[in-house]
């Protein structure tokens, strides 16, 4: 294999470990190596390529704006791109939803929203703690780390990570603990030795941390809890938004409405980066530049990210389709663990992000190793790697999926069967 990537790319590289093959074309649901082998990708740009690669809608109107030489970087001036993207998505996305935000264009990747939040918050409150939830995963940069659960990316911060309280997710102490609880009176205590927070940040379905889902109702409850306490609510979206788990929204179905919405990833749509933090009106304290960017204005990803929203979202027809294909991914996960006996494997998630949970991480790379093998690009998540993660597009065939799911139960076959032959001898 050319070696130019052992020879100058840092050891810092992960993904390409997992898949060690020089991609060069992409189109819909697959990837293809410079050999000409054909891969499926339930990866999907670790949830940014919700709609495909080189989706052709997206590229036709990509194509279109550079041809006519629109503006390309253009810092946080305005430009007509970004006049449409916020056009349609006040008019798509928010109204529809009753949804009342201001709109701050960060940095383009999902940790830069992330700072943005946690400073904002920070700086309406004038308080500096803010609790984040275990498992819960926010991005690599400091602030974002901090709120981060994962011990191998906070191990890399080389400073001291703090300003950030820890408090169990939905169901971490199991079924018959009421986490809320537990959380709202440690928050009503002035001697519990918990700051008062300016905010809790979290995902309603964590994607790094293993596919924990927060139930509506513990989603209701912690919102209750934070207009008790006077504390912002930030909701992480970039992972399980942009129609990840059936709805525009991770939350929708819970009926919160948080102070505040991070976003990126599928954002941009074309698989361009784009990050926004979505903010109540009232909240829109900044002074002008206070949070910066040279990259703030990613036109193209404008241009993609509005094309996106037109084609995909002016009707609850996509909606539909993925909570389908959703539904084929539970009946076809269950039918694999039957297969194991119901004891080795424990599906997680929901949506189009769903997972089957091993014993443990070895048993979950050896899974994917053999999909890939079986021409399948699938990733591990959890807090041992231990959660098989199925992130195909939002827009694959029925057909790719079945095939997909098909490598993916043969992979699981196989390997437990080597499992089995190992004990044996
Ligand atoms: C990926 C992710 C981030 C960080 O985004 P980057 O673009 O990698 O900086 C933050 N929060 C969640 C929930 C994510 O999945």
């Amino acid at each position: 294999m050319n070696t130019i990537f052992s020879e100058m790319e840092s050891v810092v590289q992960s993904y390409a470990r997992s898949f060690p093959v020089v991609f060069n074309r992409a189109s819909g649901s697959y990837l293809y190596d410079e050999d000409g082998n054909a891969y499926l990708d339930f990866l999907a740009g670790a949830g940014s390529l919700n709609y495909g690669h080189n989706n052709p809608l997206l590229k036709r109107a990509l194509l279109d704006y550079i041809e006519s030489d629109g503006i390309t970087h253009g810092l946080d001036m305005h430009s007509s791109a970004k006049a449409r993207f916020l056009e349609v998505f006040r008019e798509q996305i928010l109204k529809p939803r009753d949804m009342d935000y201001r709109m701050q264009f960060t940095g383009p990747t999902g940790t830069n929203a992330v700072e943005a939040a946690m400073k904002l918050a920070r700086k309406v409150t004038g308080r500096t703690n803010i609790i984040s939830f275990t498992n819960g995963f926010h991005g690599c940069s400091l602030g974002a780390v901090a709120a981060t659960g994962n011990q191998h990316h906070r191990g890399g911060a080389g400073v001291e990570l703090n300003n950030v309280t820890r408090m169990p997710f939905c169901g971490y102490h199991g079924r018959d603990t009421d986490t809320l609880k537990m959380m709202d009176k440690l928050l009503s205590d002035p001697s519990s030795g918990i700051d008062m927070p300016a905010a809790v940040i979290l995902e309603a379905v964590q994607g790094e941390g293993g596919l924990n889902v927060a139930a509506n109702d513990w989603l209701k409850g912690l919102e209750k809890l934070c207009r008790k306490h006077k504390i912002l609510m930030i909701l992480d979206d970039i992972q399980a938004g942009c129609g990840r788990t059936g709805t525009f929204f991770s939350f929708e179905a819970s009926g919160i409405k948080p102070d505040i919405i991070t976003l990126s990833k599928s954002l941009g749509g074309y698989g361009l980066p784009l990050a926004v933090v979505l903010m109540s009106p009232e909240l829109d304290q900044w002074l002008p530049g206070e949070h910066n960017g040279t990259f703030r204005g990613n036109n193209h990803a404008f241009v993609t990210a509005a094309a996106a929203v037109e084609n995909y979202w002016s009707d609850d027809g996509f909606s539909r389709e993925i909570q389908q294909k959703a539904e084929l991914v539970t009946k076809r996960f269950k039918k694999i663990a039957e297969q194991e006996g119901m004891t080795e494997l424990r599906l997680k998630g929901r949506g189009l992000m769903q997972g089957l949970e091993c014993r443990n991480g070895d048993v979950a790379s050896a899974i994917t190793a053999e999909a890939f093998k079986r021409g399948l690009v699938i990733e591990t998540a959890g807090n041992h790697s231990q959660v098989v993660k199925c992130f195909c597009p939002l827009t694959i065939s029925e057909e790719e999926l079945n095939k997909g799911l098909d490598i993916l139960a043969q992979s699981v076959a196989q390997v437990f069967k080597e499992n089995k032959m190992s004990r044996v001898s």
